[in-house]
């Protein structure tokens, strides 16, 4: 099956399975296949849905590989040494040696996300597949962010089925969400 075929399908049995009968009449807007491409199974659910409850969406990062994580962290940690410590494995000690380079080196790369990047790419290529999916629920494929619009709410992210945790990020929405459906 052809993934828009496939989407499509999946929308009409969303669609079927919803209790809201409305949706079923009302003209979708599903997401496009670059959006859904690395989501795990119940990740796919649940922005499908949000695409047909919130025509607009803009998804601003979903499933990242190793050099986009890279990417998204060194823009954080660049603009704030300290910023390893709003995960959890920064937290727990996983992110220990991450940590004490980005400590050793921070008068170099304060405001500099470029050496960062090249760090954590390299460390990152280190870990395995299931390392990484436990670093970040976007490198599981089990996350998405959107940019922030009038009608995305708190209330409205929380009831996506699958969803696990709304995170209010700033400029943007972070949800994650079971993988199994
Ligand atoms: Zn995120």
């Amino acid at each position: 099956m052809r993934p828009r075929k496939l989407i499509h399908a999946v929308l009409v049995a969303l669609a079927l399975l919803s209790e809201v009968g409305p949706a079923a009449s009302a003209a979708p807007s599903p997401p496009d296949d670059a959006v859904l491409a690395g989501l795990c199974d119940g990740a796919r659910a649940g922005v499908v849905a949000l695409f047909e409850r919130v025509p607009g969406v803009v998804v601003t990062s979903a499933a990242r590989d190793r050099a986009a994580e890279a990417r998204a962290w060194a823009g954080r940690v660049a603009k704030k040494r300290t910023w390893l410590r709003i995960l959890r494995a920064g937290r727990d000690g996983t992110l220990a040696p991450v940590q004490a380079w980005i400590d050793a080196h921070w008068r170099e790369v304060r405001g500099r996300p470029e050496p960062i990047r090249a760090y954590l790419a390299a460390y990152f290529d280190t870990l395995t597949d299931a390392e990484m999916a436990a670093l970040s629920p976007h490198a599981g494929g089990r996350a998405v962010d959107l940019r922030k619009q009038r009608r995305l709410s708190r209330a409205l992210l929380r009831r996506l089925p699958n969803r696990t945790v709304v995170l209010d990020e700033g400029d943007h929405w972070h949800v994650t969400f079971r993988c199994a459906p």
